[in-house]
């Protein structure tokens, strides 16, 4: 079986690192590899050909889905089946994904596998693979993004005073599910007046009150790929400062979106959007990191956080999503997912940025 692309691009990193095998239990990092979309299984690369382990359950699935790998039915389950089949080998050196494998599932293999078999932990090798978007990838990201924003709509009709935000959350994700959506890529957050100051608060049977804003962050799942964008609304006219709060976060998401050009480091991009809210002295209260890959999974490498390193280069899916959060009286946060490309970036989600106001009396 000839290996795929990706798989032999993973494999050309081995010498560097010493190793002759690497065990995948990382099930985004399986799909990633080799197309397997269950949720059992172990992905061997190493040696002549690459071997897919996985057990009777997935016999039609793996079959059909698994490319560039020797599909292998096991009755054990993929860790045991996996030493089994490096038993059978010349001993060397195992790479196993540190970051995923726990502590008591690298004693077991440690245990399973015969003296001259060592384990190397290795750090993020797929994932710093995965960063980079091929074509393939692009296109599903765009389908997923498309079909997250063409919900921002309808859903604005659902926000209205009195109508608790776990409605509001609920019937985005019934939509998003009747539009194709396999789920949704994390917990929707509808949080309204002071909960809009909880970066993270998820949907409440909290009714939205009359005045305030409400941010909406939520994300839809097509074809294995994640979508995530924030608006943040208004219900009733918005305060002189309310509304200072929105222009200041807006000017620093187009400072982040205007910073990402090839070659500028993930670091960069979150300091251009922080130094706005600096000088609105708004930014002890922008209080996480400006922004995060997107793919398989909702939150990727690079971190766009203070310090960062990795230098950006096409083919980069990222958020841009500064916020402030004032405690007890609201929040803002603003998010669109980006592509980075050659000459700077294209800004994926197509939504308006304007703010937008609901009646109070509505
Ligand atoms: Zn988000
Ligand atoms: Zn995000």
């Amino acid at each position: 079986m000839r290996p795929s692309q990706r798989l032999q691009t993973l494999a050309a990193t081995f010498p560097r690192l010493r190793i002759d095998y690497l065990l995948i239990t990382h099930l985004p990092n399986i799909r990633y590899l080799c197309g397997f979309t269950g949720s059992a299984g172990a992905l061997l690369v190493g040696g002549a050909e690459p071997v897919f382990l996985t057990d009777g359950r997935y016999i039609e699935q793996a079959n059909k889905e698994v490319l560039g790998a020797r599909v292998l039915i096991e009755k054990k389950p993929p860790l045991p089946a996996a030493a089994e089949w490096l038993k059978r080998k010349q001993a060397g050196k195992l790479g196993i994904e540190g970051g995923h494998l726990t502590v008591a599932a690298e004693a077991r293999l440690r245990a399973l596998l015969p003296k001259p078999w060592r384990l190397q932990p290795t750090s993020g090798l797929v994932e710093r693979q995965r960063m980079i978007k091929d074509p393939a990838e692009i296109d599903l990201v765009r389908k997923a993004v498309n079909l997250g924003s063409s919900l921002f709509g309808p859903t604005l009709k659902n926000i209205r005073p009195g109508v608790p935000e776990a409605t509001v959350a609920a019937k985005l994700e019934y939509a998003a599910r009747q539009a194709g959506a396999e789920g949704m890529s994390f917990e929707t957050i509808v949080a309204a007046s002071p909960r809009s100051a909880l970066p993270h608060g998820r949907a409440s049977a909290t009714p939205i009150p009359r005045h305030g804003f409400v941010v909406l962050d939520f994300g839809v799942i097509l074809a294995g790929y994640c979508s995530d964008m924030t608006r943040t609304v208004a219900v009733g006219r918005p305060s002189a400062t309310e509304r200072g709060w929105y222009d200041a976060v807006l000017e620093a998401q187009l400072a982040g979106i205007a910073a990402v050009r090839l070659g500028v480091t993930a670091g960069e991009v979150d300091e251009s959007a922080r130094k706005v809210l600096k000088q609105s002295k708004l930014v002890k209260y922008f209080t996480h990191s400006t922004g995060h890959g997107v793919g398989l999974e909702i939150h990727e490498s690079p971190r766009l956080a203070a310090g960062e390193a990795t230098v950006l280069e096409p083919g980069m899916v990222l958020t841009i999503e500064p916020g402030v959060y004032i405690p007890g009286q609201g929040g803002v946060r603003i998010e669109d997912m980006i592509l980075v490309t050659k000459t700077g970036c294209e800004v994926l989600t197509p939504t308006t940025k304007d703010l937008i106001t609901i009646a109070r009396n509505a």
